[in-house]
């Protein structure tokens, strides 16, 4: 999604693009990602109204790409599951107020009538509603993207995973490929995502970055027809195409442990569907269509990295922690940079900046904060319990 945005942003810029693609556009991440709009949950100010400017960003593409159907606007219903939650989403309620954010509280009886599709449980007394969201089909936004940088001169390369670099000088002078081809670029932006890391150490570049998975799942086509976003705390829930319903929990996350054992995924499914479906009852006959893990890139403090690599001079980073929502903007930022004007809006999100700080940061955004709390409470469950 980060790459066919920033190929296209180059693209339309009058630069000559060549992308290389280890596996499929639209795969990686991409493809096994919640995708929904993360503004209300953006912090410090600088991300959130990047995030904002980011769903701005979507619209104008839009009109772009007439035709092309990724998102899908939807306001999003929240409410606390325990009680430590009660005063998280108060305090994000009286920020986006501040943040002049459409945030507001309802009452049971309104989520009621806004998401019929609902069974809210009892504890669900407060209600917050945000109505400026939305959830995207990032595969075909990803290949809209490259299309339309095609049109424009771009050539991309599916199936050719970058191997190897070659540097003199303080510069990459040659990208090789699993398939034999060389590459020589005035710069080379890596846009691996969770393996952006990899990629950069291989002109011998340092860049920090977790790699957090997540499970989101898919179910077969139900009679809920959902029309909003949910987040229950423990569970996040959005429509997909096709009368479906995608399903992804932090908590359940946690319980991956370190990589993805295929008989624990297909239980972990399960889990996520059963809760579900106490939400929402037209879940009832559903099942499990789809059960996929993906390596979410996290910087360490949670903000997108963006810019010059200070190692090697011509190699640039582009990666981001909710890079579906983020990519039309951090790619058309970064297009810009390229071609020869630096935005003001990209200075707190550049790589120095962690680079300088080592190993004491503290996490900024706060989605990746509760995320993090969410599956460290988890883990330390499990292993109370084990
Ligand atoms: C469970 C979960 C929920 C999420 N929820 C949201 C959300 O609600 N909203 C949101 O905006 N984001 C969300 N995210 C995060 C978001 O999905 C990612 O930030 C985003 O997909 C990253 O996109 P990307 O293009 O940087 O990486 P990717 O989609 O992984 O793309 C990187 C590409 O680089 C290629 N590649 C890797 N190595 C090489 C190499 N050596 N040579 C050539 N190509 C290479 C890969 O094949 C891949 O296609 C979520 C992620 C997860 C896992």
């Amino acid at each position: 999604m980060v790459g066919a945005a920033t190929a296209c942003a180059l693209a339309e810029a009058g630069a000559e693009v060549e992308v290389l693609e280890a596996a499929a556009v639209g795969g990686g991440t991409s493809a096994a990602t919640f995708a929904v709009d993360v503004s209300r949950v953006k912090t410090p100010r600088a991300l959130f109204d990047l995030s904002v400017a980011s769903a701005s960003e979507h619209g104008a593409l839009e009109r772009a790409l007439p035709g092309v159907v990724w998102r899908h606007r939807a306001a999003s219903l929240e409410w606390a599951h325990v009680d430590g939650d009660h005063s998280r989403i108060r305090e994000r309620v009286r920020r986006l107020q501040a943040w002049a954010f459409p945030a507001e509280w309802i009452s049971p009886e309104r989520a009621r009538a806004l998401e019929p599709a609902l069974e809210l449980p009892g504890e669900a007394k407060e209600i917050a509603l945000y109505r400026d969201g939305a959830w995207y089909e990032a595969r075909v936004l990803a290949r809209a993207l490259l299309e339309r940088a095609c049109a424009r001169g771009a050539r991309v390369y599916e199936d050719d995973r970058v191997t190897a670099t070659t540097t003199s000088g303080g510069r990459i002078v040659e990208v090789r490929t699993a398939a034999g081809r060389r590459i020589d670029a005035d710069v080379i932006v890596d846009c691996a995502g969770p393996h952006a890391a990899k990629v950069a150490a291989l002109a011998g570049a340092t860049l920090p970055l977790r790699r957090l998975l997540g499970l989101v799942v898919t179910t077969s086509p139900a009679p809920t027809r959902l029309r909003t976003i949910l987040a229950a705390a423990d569970l996040n829930v959005r429509p997909e195409v096709g009368e479906r319903v995608v399903l992804h929990s932090w908590r359940v996350d946690a319980d991956l442990g370190g990589g993805p054992q295929w008989s624990r995924v297909a239980t972990l499914a399960s889990r996520l569907l059963d809760r579900a479906r106490a939400l929402l009852p037209g879940l009832a006959g559903a099942h499990v269509e789809s059960a996929r893990v993906g390596v979410r890139p996290v910087p360490p403090d949670g903000l997108p990295i963006v810019g010059f690599l200070p190692e090697v001079r011509n190699l640039y980073v582009v990666v981001a922690h909710s890079g579906v929502h983020l990519a039309p903007l951090l790619g058309r930022l970064a297009a810009e940079e390229l071609r020869g004007r630096a935005p003001a809006r990209l200075e707190p999100f550049r790589p120095a900046r962690l680079l300088a700080a080592g190993d004491g940061v503290d996490v900024e955004d706060e989605s990746v904060r509760t995320m993090l709390a969410q599956t460290s409470g988890a883990s330390q469950e499990r292993s109370r319990a084990g």
